[in-house]
């Protein structure tokens, strides 16, 4: 059900809060602002936005209320005193999953609705389709302000653990590390060749969204349990390891990554594994090491 109300608190004009804050504006919403250093408020307050005098003021003075500090502890520290009940909080606080579910349980004990979020997106991005935000919570909380928070860019609803978003957030690291980890060693290895980073990128582009286009399937087979080499089998990814970690070291840069990935798939060869595809190694990464 969408809530007719569509006025906004945005408790934490840093950076993002700030962008927050002004996707609102440009919106059209009625937008309250509150920050421990009032004078981050004063661009917003010309804009059209309210400064309200205190937290407490500011979450009174909305429907929703969007939280955007350093850390959950702020929050905490924030809101410690302040009535909650009735009130709706968004938190897009950075954190890990435990610490969302627990501010759920905190606020839910309060009596206030309670949305973890995450941004996947610059400050710069805010507003524009580019800028990707998570949700977990319960969907009729979602689905109340969705049109609200459509401001800030592509919003999405993960699910009811309130834990998603941040899980999602991490996991989205995982992947833009290890994209750009492996594009960074292939460049250093181009490099000595002559070849430069800007020479290799749309190569490296290519492949990339190559491998990308392999996830669904790949997925599917983690998501059976079962394995069949159809493309091909570890054992044959293995042997081209070997090559990455000798052309590395021949070529006198760092072999660090490519042996880390060469051990994992080690472990699963001798596991039984050989003869299956790339994406059994997800019992390696199941498991603590
Ligand atoms: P920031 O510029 O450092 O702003 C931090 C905000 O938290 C400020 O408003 C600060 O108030 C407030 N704050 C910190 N401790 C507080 C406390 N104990 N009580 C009250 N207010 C407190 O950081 P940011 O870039 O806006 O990031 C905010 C959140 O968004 C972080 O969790 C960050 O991970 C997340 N995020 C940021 C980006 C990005 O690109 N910036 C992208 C995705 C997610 P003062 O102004 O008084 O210091």
């Amino acid at each position: 059900m969408t809530n007719n109300d569509t006025s906004v608190t945005v408790l934490g004009l840093g950076l993002m809060g700030r962008a927050l804050a002004g996707a609102f504006l440009r919106a059209g919403h009625r937008t309250t602002v509150w920050n421990r250093t009032p004078g981050k408020a004063d661009e917003l307050v010309t804009r059209g936005a309210h400064l309200a005098p205190t937290s407490e003021v500011a979450v009174r003075a909305s429907a929703l209320t969007i939280v955007c500090l350093t850390d959950y502890p702020a929050m905490y520290e924030l809101l410690g005193e302040v009535e909650l009940a009735g009130t709706t909080l968004l938190n897009l606080t950075s954190g890990d999953s435990a610490q969302a579910r627990a501010a759920a349980r905190w606020a839910e004990e309060r009596g206030a609705r309670y949305l973890d979020g995450a941004i996947m997106a610059i400050p710069q991005a805010i507003g524009t389709e580019t800028a990707v935000i998570l949700h977990s919570g319960a969907r009729a909380d979602f689905e109340a302000h969705e049109p609200v928070l459509a401001a800030l860019g592509t919003v999405s609803y993960l699910g009811a653990d309130h834990g998603l978003a941040a899980l999602y957030d991490v996991a989205g690291l995982a992947m833009m590390w290890s994209v750009l980890n492996a594009w960074l060693q292939g460049t250093a290895m181009l490099r000595t060749a002559g070849v430069d980073a800007a020479t290799y990128a749309p190569f490296a582009r290519t492949v990339a969204a190559g491998v990308a286009d392999w996830l669904p399937g790949y997925a599917e087979q983690i998501d059976r349990g079962e394995f069949p080499a159809e493309v091909s089998a570890l054992e044959t990814d293995a042997r081209a390891m070997d090559h990455l970690i000798e052309e590395s070291e021949a070529l006198g840069v760092n072999a660090e990554l490519p042996r880390l990935i060469k051990t994992m798939a080690d472990r699963a060869i001798a596991a039984g594994h050989g003869g299956e595809q790339y994406p059994v190694l997800i019992e390696e990464f199941a498991k603590p090491r």
